[in-house]
């Protein structure tokens, strides 16, 4: 069983992919842990974010592995854990940038497939359901107004001891070259349920969402 939450930053994936994952014993994969592994090691080596030849190279020498733990899910490069590390502003402008390159994308979804392969599955991102498991079984598009989700994601920050000063431009600037890329830009699948939750709590949003995967696992 493989469900495929997509949705822009701010929307709740994470927190939500996490809660269901952990309510149907299936495993949660963070896709875009890998982009940030990426971005990482490029920063490490100083590559250029721009520098597609450059990152797909990288890309192929690096170890990104996800694991997911009861405690939640760690991001491996090359043996480390770089689970902190990669939530990191650098990192998540990097991130961001590397992902519009469609070779580096290719790659990624290609490493998201087999780690997905004969499991039961949350994977959470912005090309699950129209690239990475096209025939995903669930597919839900999460979104919420650009302001609601600002002001969650600075509320993460703030619970984080995190100074903020430009996050909403960035979450605009980030969403809108996830949006407007040409490689997988961020859609919902034609067939994924779209959840608005400008106005739902976590819980609605899961509830929901478990609602749907009990009618799916009727069928
Ligand atoms: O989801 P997260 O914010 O951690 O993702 C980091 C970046 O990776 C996003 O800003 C997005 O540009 C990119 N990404 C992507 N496709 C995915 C997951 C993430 O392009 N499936």
């Amino acid at each position: 069983m493989i469900i495929a939450i997509d949705g822009p930053a701010g929307a709740g994936k994470s927190t939500i992919a996490s809660r269901l994952a952990r309510k149907l014993g299936y495993v949660n994969l963070e896709s875009g842990a890998m982009y940030r592994a990426l971005a990482l090691k490029a920063i490490g080596k100083d590559i250029s974010f721009d520098d597609e030849a450059a990152l797909i190279q990288l890309a192929r020498d690096s170890r990104i592995r996800l694991e997911p733990t009861v405690g939640g899910n760690r991001t491996l490069l090359d043996g480390r854990d770089v689970s902190s590390r990669i939530r990191e502003r650098d990192v998540t402008e990097g991130a961001s940038r590397v992902s519009v390159h469609p070779a580096v994308r290719q790659w990624m979804v290609e490493r998201q497939r087999e780690m997905g392969a004969g499991r039961d599955v949350v994977m959470e991102g912005r090309d699950i359901g129209t690239k990475v498991f096209p025939s995903a079984d669930l597919k839900v598009f999460l979104d919420a107004d650009p302001v609601v989700r600002e002001k969650r994601r600075l509320q993460q920050l703030k619970v984080k001891g995190e100074m903020a000063p430009n996050v909403a431009d960035e979450l605009r600037e980030r969403d809108l070259r996830d949006r407007t890329r040409t490689a997988s830009p961020l859609v919902p699948a034609q067939d994924a349920i779209v959840i608005d939750s400008t106005d739902l709590s976590e819980d609605q949003v899961l509830e929901r969402i478990e609602k749907l995967v009990a009618q799916i696992m009727q069928i």
